[in-house]
């Protein structure tokens, strides 16, 4: 059968019923949850795969040593499976489980990076990136004499794409960007990225964090070499995460951690490594925590996607309507194309205190750098309000944040 086929319609309200954390008062006020970019919340599919592994089918993996261990096998790398599938991996062994998009990007800076990266290198990562796409690369940068080289943006925060053609040359060895800023929700042009960055033969990292729960991710499409999503923005578990990867360089890629499951043989005379994905698996695996994830993506994919990128667009225009009529409230990020996140300033406000009288409100958003210092300090600000989107967010929701706004404004300014 096809995804069409078997897709659900959407109905707003009946995914909020498969949210038990949604129902419930916070500060006297029913919950509106806007700050689904640092984490979403669990539908009680995922909730019961993580409980039902702990009642039935606990025990350790890939030992072999009893029915129950083989049980925990089947399931754990059928979630591999999910994974790949979800992706649209050419194969299972590419999917590495991490514990998020943070230790993706680590493993790859500190394996791919040691043994590709020379002095006078460049690594070039956008304005807009989340610090844990930059960071890894400046230690990477540090101990090899390399550099990293910022790509600048618009005032609107759309990648630059001319400064970042001219930033390109031979000595680029890796691109590294966000598919979708957390800050301010620009979806950036990864196709025409990965192409450009080929031309000099450059590896490209996309940092899948904020793109996963959006809208559907084929990483042959996008012809990137590497892709990392973690766990939690995706309606699935924390401390659990994915990197993706080309086959052909995993497998020249020097193993990341050592220890259990990651060798073939061990001995003081010399140790082999594992095949993939096993290579880069040192030490039990958080299996609870990928199960968890298979469950989120099977609860996803109930849905047509394109249904559910429909309602967050939805809710976006109706957002930005509704900001256009607010006085004193200036949008942050007005690029071309926005998935889930709106982010702002209200004039005379600091934004957490902006954000501390709308949870007083029942209201939950992000305010402060969202871990993109460079991009704050590109565009000249401390830091902004961050409401960000998700499936089971409503235009009712919308219109809550707007009446706390108000009355934040009759507080502050
Ligand atoms: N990249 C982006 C764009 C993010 O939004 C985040 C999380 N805020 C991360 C990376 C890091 O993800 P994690 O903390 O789950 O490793």
């Amino acid at each position: 059968a096809t995804p069409a086929i078997l897709a659900k319609a959407f109905d707003v309200q009946s995914v909020r019923n498969d949210f038990p954390i949604l129902h419930q008062e916070v500060n006297g006020q029913p919950l509106v949850y806007l700050d689904n970019a640092a984490t979403t919340q669990k539908p009680n599919a995922v909730i019961d795969a993580i409980s039902d592994y702990y009642r039935n089918i606990n025990s350790n993996v890939h030992r072999g040593a009893h029915s129950l261990s083989d049980r925990a096998t089947e399931a754990f790398e059928g979630a591999r499976e999910t994974v790949a599938e979800f992706v649209n991996s050419p194969k299972k062994a590419q999917i590495i489980w991490t514990r998020g998009t943070t230790e993706a990007i680590n493993l790859v800076a500190h394996s791919w990076g040691r043994s590709n990266i020379g002095a006078g290198d460049k690594m070039l990562v956008s304005t807009l990136e989340h610090h844990s796409n930059i960071v890894p690369w400046q230690m990477l940068a540090e101990e090899k004499g390399a550099s990293v080289v910022p790509i600048p943006i618009s005032s609107a925060g759309d990648i630059d794409l001319v400064a970042f053609d001219a930033l390109l040359d031979a000595t680029v060895k890796m691109v590294s960007v966000g598919h979708v800023s957390n800050a301010l929700g620009t979806v950036n042009p990864i196709e025409y990225i990965v192409a450009s960055a080929k031309n000099v033969g450059a590896k490209v990292f996309v940092d899948g964090a904020q793109a996963v729960a959006h809208f559907p991710v084929d990483v042959q499409s996008l012809g990137c070499d590497f892709y990392g999503f973690s766990g939690h923005k995706l309606f699935g578990p924390t401390g659990i995460g994915v990197l993706w990867g080309k086959e052909e360089l995993l497998n020249a890629m020097p193993p990341y951690h050592g220890g259990g499951e990651m060798i073939e043989s061990c001995s003081f005379a010399g140790t082999s490594y594992n095949t993939l994905p096993y290579k880069f698996e040192a030490g039990t695996p958080d299996i609870a925590g990928a199960i968890g994830l298979a469950a989120a993506i099977n609860y996803l994919n109930q849905f047509d996607r394109g249904a559910i990128a429909q309602h967050e667009q939805d809710l976006l225009v109706y957002c930005h309507l509704l900001a256009e009529k607010c006085k004193g409230l200036k949008r942050v990020g007005e690029a071309k194309n926005i998935a889930g996140v709106f982010s702002f300033l209200l004039d005379g406000a600091h934004p957490s205190d902006v954000g501390m009288l709308l949870d007083q409100q029942g209201v939950a958003v992000r305010t402060g750098h969202h871990c993109a210092q460079p991009l704050m300090e590109a565009l000249h600000i401390p830091g902004t309000v961050r409401a960000s989107f998700s499936i089971y967010n409503t235009r009712e929701d919308v219109d809550r944040l707007f009446s706390a706004l108000e009355k934040v404004k009759s507080f502050l300014v």
